[in-house]
């Protein structure tokens, strides 16, 4: 016996009879009631009280369900509930009454549809077979009080769902869209209902302004409903949108190669890794295409298209160390010295290559060099990866000045470079147009285009702090600073000044005296706006906002909702921290939660907002933050590969920046899901697998509208299956494995064949591991290897999703 079983045991009210003797008594007081009655009633309707419905035995093989309490829109369903449910409770006619139980049922009705009044209480009915011999119906009345909370939720259903039947009975070429906020459906639903009043309790009842999701949940009661009312309303384009076994609003592809489809760069720069044996080359082959992708990279400044095959000469490593003499030098000379090999740099290379900044004369005549150490690929995050430039370098900002100056009898030879070049081929010695920067403690590098300023190490540009916040700030504007609280039980004394304990410390600390002051205060990073710069104090003039998280009465507003502040606070310059957004909006979209994106994430991207003041008081001073809703900036034209759900692409249309007009993948039911919450009504899908997709891009023929054409995609995002990769994956060399793996190779083809400006992949940790049959292949230093190769300026990091208001810890990395 079931717990829920054992409960009602307890609670009978009237014996229990056995369901057939309950009917013949109850039809015989039926007889009774209506023995005077002219026209007898087309259907005998007993009235079902207290009841509860629950899942049979034999629901699962396992019987793991047996018993247990059961919605009624769950009946009949897909994948379960086809040998019906059971239902207890008391039945009644007039006076007679009488307590089933375990009556089995499968056929449920909710009358009332096409009726002009809203409500359907009391035209709810389920059939039991014994009752069905009889034409008899069981009407329900109210519920157990065990049952309630299942048979709230289905009557606010069985509500819903008359008036969706009635909308599609009414409506031709109904999609999901039409259940949106403010759209077709809201619309005819007020006009409809909107002076009934059973409908505005309905609508109090949910607070629900749009009604998709509703549809899309329950789409198999909503199916079956209005299957039973009318056949013809399932041809309706709805159900391809929604119903998971039926999906069809995007055609699937067929799919037809079986091998991972790359392009000859990508090809090349992958045919080295374990799962090359699954790689497939693809040139373009028609001349008007390859004219495309060509002026496309040009346009870009990218590499430009065929180099690597134009690029085999021989490496120019060391050319000219024949030279006796010491050579000539002059700053800006690019020279090579012999590798240190006690030094603490890792000695892989014969030659070191360095940039000379400044050379100066010491007081005893020696002459030093002062200079930026250029990279070879291996000295930065490619690592090991196979790099198909052997002549070019990287500036870094890794520099030998002051004590670290190499002397010029260290000098082997000049080297000849050449600055900014795009094309490896058309040199003739090596060539840097890229900077390898290293923030190290962050676990952050990047590759950028190199600028004016690299040429210079920061050591010899000492950062003046102040003229440097009063380049970087204006009044108005709004920042974060950081503030600190001094947490300590005792007192302290800084720079002359006595801090209890509670107070807020003002003072420019050093380094060394906030190492002191370690666990002794707390601080944080507060919205403010600059009002002012002292520069006799080298301080700024700041006044901070409020959170309105601490006024005690408003803790459920959003964490980065602010209230003006008054007080106006003196804080040194280091304490500036950034710029940040501050925003107003309307109170009535604050309280309905109508914030747009990025105000809305809970200060993710350093945004804040607050209410607009409906006072005559005049509006604040502060320089308004980024306006989402500014007309007029174009958008980046995006392209989702390997896209799912699409949640990536969904999270950069949000940021404003982006709209995805191709979505590329083959599951059936996540690009399904893309499609319905994309906002894009020209967005084209394509429902197969990426190598098909690209065979038909770089043949060029295509006249399928879901292949991009190049130049159309200025932003791609993907995440390649990870399934490779993942830490879940006990078998990462099956063939299986290797074919995930191998998509990767897709992706860089992709880049390669389209040349985004900007691209974005997102994947596992594991990824960025040792792999391979000996673990020493490391898939993503190959990736960024090309991704480099190709020209593009590349940072990499380590994300995890609570930093950025998910509720889970998930480590990603992402590069773009
Ligand atoms: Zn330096």
């Amino acid at each position: 016996m079931s717990s829920y079983e054992s409960h009602i045991a307890q609670e009978r009210l009237v014996e229990a009879t056995n369901e057939a003797e309950a009917l013949r008594a109850l039809e015989t007081a039926h007889d009774m009631l209506h023995a005077d009655d002219v026209a007898k009633p087309e259907h005998t309707y007993f009235r079902l009280e207290e009841f509860s419905i629950y899942r049979p035995s034999g629901w699962t093989a396992n019987k793991r369900h047996a018993g247990e309490l059961v919605s009624l829109d769950q009946l009949l369903r897909h994948g379960g509930g086809s040998s019906g449910f059971l239902v207890d409770g008391i039945l009644s006619c007039g006076e007679e009454r009488h307590q089933i139980q375990g009556a089995v049922f499968k056929t449920l009705t909710v009358d009332g549809y096409g009726a002009d009044v809203f409500s359907v209480h009391d035209k709810i009915c389920i059939q039991s077979h014994s009752a069905e011999l009889r034409d008899v119906w069981y009407q329900f009345g109210s519920p157990a009080p065990q049952y309630r909370r299942y048979y709230k939720p289905f009557l606010w259903l069985a509500h819903f769902t008359k008036c969706f039947v009635e909308y599609l009975l009414e409506t031709e070429r109904v999609t999901l869209r039409h259940f949106a906020r403010e759209a077709q459906f809201a619309t005819w639903l007020r006009r409809c209902y909107g002076n009934d009043a059973q409908y505005a309790i309905w609508c109090s009842d949910n607070g629900l302004l749009e009604y998709r999701t509703t549809v899309a949940a329950n789409v198999g009661f909503l199916y079956k409903e209005a299957y039973s009312i009318d056949r013809k309303l399932c041809n309706q384009p709805l159900w391809g949108e929604i119903d998971p076994v039926n999906l069809t609003a995007i055609p699937a592809q067929r799919n037809i190669e079986q091998q991972t489809i790359v392009t000859p760069f990508a090809y090349d720069l992958f045919k080295r890794m374990y799962f090359s044996n699954q790689l497939k080359q693809l040139p373009v082959t028609d001349p008007v295409l390859w004219q495309e992708v060509r002026r496309r990279k040009e346009q870009l400044k990218l590499t430009p298209l065929g180099a690597i095959a134009r690029c085999k000469g021989p490496t120019p490593e060391g050319s000219n160390t024949s030279e006796t003499s010491t050579p000539v030098v002059q700053e800006g000379d690019v020279v090579a010295v012999k590798a240190d090999s006690e030094g603490v740099w890792k000695v892989s290379t014969e030659f070191w290559y360095a940039y000379v900044q400044r050379i100066r004369t010491t007081t005893k005549g020696n002459v030093r060099l002062e200079v930026l150490w250029l990279y070879e690929p291996k000295d930065t995050t490619l690592g090991a990866a196979y790099y198909p430039f052997s002549n070019e370098l990287f500036l870094s900002d890794n520099c030998g000045c002051g004590s670290e100056a190499i002397s010029l009898d260290q000098v082997l030879c000049k080297v000849a470079v050449e600055w900014g070049s795009t094309d490896p081929a058309a040199v003739p010695g090596f060539f840097v147009r890229q900077k390898f920067c290293t923030v190290a403690e962050e676990d952050r590098y990047s590759f950028e285009t190199l600028k004016d300023l690299d040429f210079m190490c920061i050591c010899k540009a000492p950062a003046d702090e102040w003229s440097e916040c009063l380049r970087a700030y204006k009044v108005h504007e709004t920042v974060l600073v950081l503030r600190l609280r001094l947490t300590a039980t005792s007192g302290v004394n800084l720079q002359g000044d006595a801090y209890e304990p509670g107070d807020e410390i003002f003072a420019d600390l050093s380094d060394g005296e906030l190492a002191e002051l370690e666990g002794m205060v707390h601080g944080g990073l507060d919205p403010a706006e600059i009002v002012g710069f002292n520069s006799d104090m080298h301080a700024v003039e700041v006044r901070p906002f409020r959170r309105m998280t601490d006024n005690s009465t408003a803790t459920a507003s959003a964490p980065n909702e602010l209230l003006l502040g008054r007080e106006r606070i003196q804080l040194p310059a280091a304490r500036i921290v950034r710029k940040c957004h501050v925003r107003l909006f309307d109170e009535v979209e604050i309280r309905e939660k109508r914030v747009p994106c990025p105000y809305d994430r809970g200060g993710t991207g350093n945004c804040f907002f607050l209410a607009r003041q409906t006072s005559t008081l005049p509006p604040p001073a502060f320089k308004a933050g980024f306006d989402p809703a500014a007309p007029g900036r174009p958008k980046l034209r995006g392209m989702g590969i390997f896209c799912g759900g699409g949640n990536l692409d969904r999270g950069l249309e949000d940021s404003g920046a982006a709209e995805f007009d191709y979505a590329v993948d083959w599951a059936e039911h996540a690009l399904h899901s893309y499609r319905l919450s994309s906002k894009n009504p020209h967005a084209q899908y394509f429902l197969g697998s990426v190598d098909d997709y690209l065979t038909a891009a770089i043949a060029g023929s295509s006249t399928n509208p879901s292949i991009a054409k190049v130049g159309a995609v200025d932003l791609m995002a993907g995440g390649s299956p990870c399934p490779g990769y993942s830490a879940l994956n006990v078998n990462k060399l099956s063939d299986q494995s290797l074919k995930n793996a191998s998509m990767v190779a897709s992706v860089v083809a992709y880049v390669d064949f389209y040349s985004p400006k900007y691209f974005i992949l997102e994947n596992v940790v594991t990824m960025t591991q040792g792999m391979g049959a000996n673990k020493d292949e490391n898939v993503f230093s190959q990736v960024l290897a090309a991704l480099v190769a190709l020209g593009y300026q590349v940072q990499q990091f380590l994300m995890d999703a609570w930093s950025y208001g998910s509720c889970q810890q998930r480590y990603r990395f992402s590069g773009d």
